[in-house]
């Protein structure tokens, strides 16, 4: 299938674009480059735009004969989206509905959307897709706002659609091809690497007091290209007229504690770190109730440790690192 991949030059869209090919399809990446790489386009043609360029977007649809969209392209930063609430909600809302006009108009109707856990808030236990969403930050807000807009558009204009909600992606391609490049870095796993790697002076552990095990956050971390294998399964999955729905995630929580004690056995370096006030946004625990994912999709996480998670991006980080904005 001939599959336009918006965010395709992105962390997770590249690996999505990797995956795609080597199931057989032939993935089209549209990205603005505001935050992606075109160094990490490489399964198929770029094409530089805008999901708010709606005609000009239906317009190479209709050149690349698309048949599917994979929508990354968004806004994904948690406290960004606190202080920024008007961009994630111009980005993900009304970019999407850009999008989805450029695909009424081309007549696409396929359409696999990157959702996110953040769509729930406060859920206390492993969280399935029957569990109330009830976002506690604007970024989960759009892209929940997103699942509803896809299912009314499901049933008015017939198009098929599947939201995956992951839960924290982490990892990078073994190959050593792709790998994790955000300016600014705020996530984890790569801001402790920076600082096991000498890049960073200290970790700021956002919150020290929450009602977890060890005080800090607890997250359910997800290998990359697990994400991306969902996302090639999800094809199989589209049905006329239906919009539905997956957790992505691994069934298992590690706290901010936990990961730098394996960053530090992993890498094999020491990592200074400093308990700083709680981030704005952030549920004290999220993890995936992922059966649902696994029985509909076949999905079987290929890399469900931790430890090979952080080991990959190490690998990437070590290997890449003049690429990287902290070097
Ligand atoms: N975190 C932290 N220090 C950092 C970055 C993140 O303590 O410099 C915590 C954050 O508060 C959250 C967890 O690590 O509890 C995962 O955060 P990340 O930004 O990687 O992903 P998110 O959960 O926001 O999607």
């Amino acid at each position: 299938m001939k599959i336009l991949v918006t965010g395709g030059a992105g962390f997770i869209g590249s690996h999505a674009c990797k995956a795609l090919k080597a199931a057989g399809h032939e993935p089209v990446v549209l990205d603005n480059l505001r935050t992606g790489h075109r160094w990490a386009v490489r399964y198929g043609p770029f094409e530089h735009g805008d999901i708010l360029e709606t005609s000009r977007i239906a317009a190479l649809m209709r050149k690349h004969e698309i048949e599917a969209v994979m929508h990354f392209a968004a806004l994904a930063y948690v406290g960004e989206s606190i202080s920024q609430p008007d961009a994630y909600y111009q980005t993900n809302v009304v970019g999407t509905l850009s999008l989805l006009d450029a695909m009424r108009l081309a007549g696409v109707n396929r359409f696999i959307f990157s959702s996110t856990c953040a769509t729930f808030g406060n859920v206390d236990h492993h969280i399935s897709e029957a569990d109330p969403q009830n976002p506690i930050n604007p970024y989960g807000a759009s892209k929940l706002m997103v699942e509803r807009i896809l299912r009314d558009y499901a049933s008015a204009f017939g198009i098929a659609s599947v939201a995956l909600r992951y839960f924290n992606a982490a990892g990078s391609d073994p190959d050593g091809e792709l790998g994790e490049i955000h300016d600014p870095e705020t996530h984890l796993i790569p801001i402790t690497l920076f600082v096991a790697g000498g890049m960073r002076d200290k970790l700021n552990v956002f919150g020290t007091d929450y009602d977890t095990p060890d005080g800090t956050c607890v997250r359910d971390y997800i290998h990359v290209c697990d994400l991306a294998d969902a996302h090639a399964a999800a094809l199989g999955v589209l049905e006329a007229g239906t919009f539905k729905a997956f957790n992505l995630g691994n069934g298992n929580g590690f706290s901010v504690r936990q990961v730098i004690d394996r960053a530090e056995a992993i890498t094999g370096k020491p990592i200074a770190w400093e308990a700083s006030p709680r981030r704005e946004g952030d549920p004290p625990s999220l993890v995936a109730d992922a059966t649902a994912a696994r029985a509909a999709l076949g999905w079987h996480p290929r890399y469900p440790s931790l430890d090979d998670m952080i080991a990959h991006s190490w690998d990437f980080l070590t290997e890449h690192r003049a690429r990287l904005p902290e070097s």
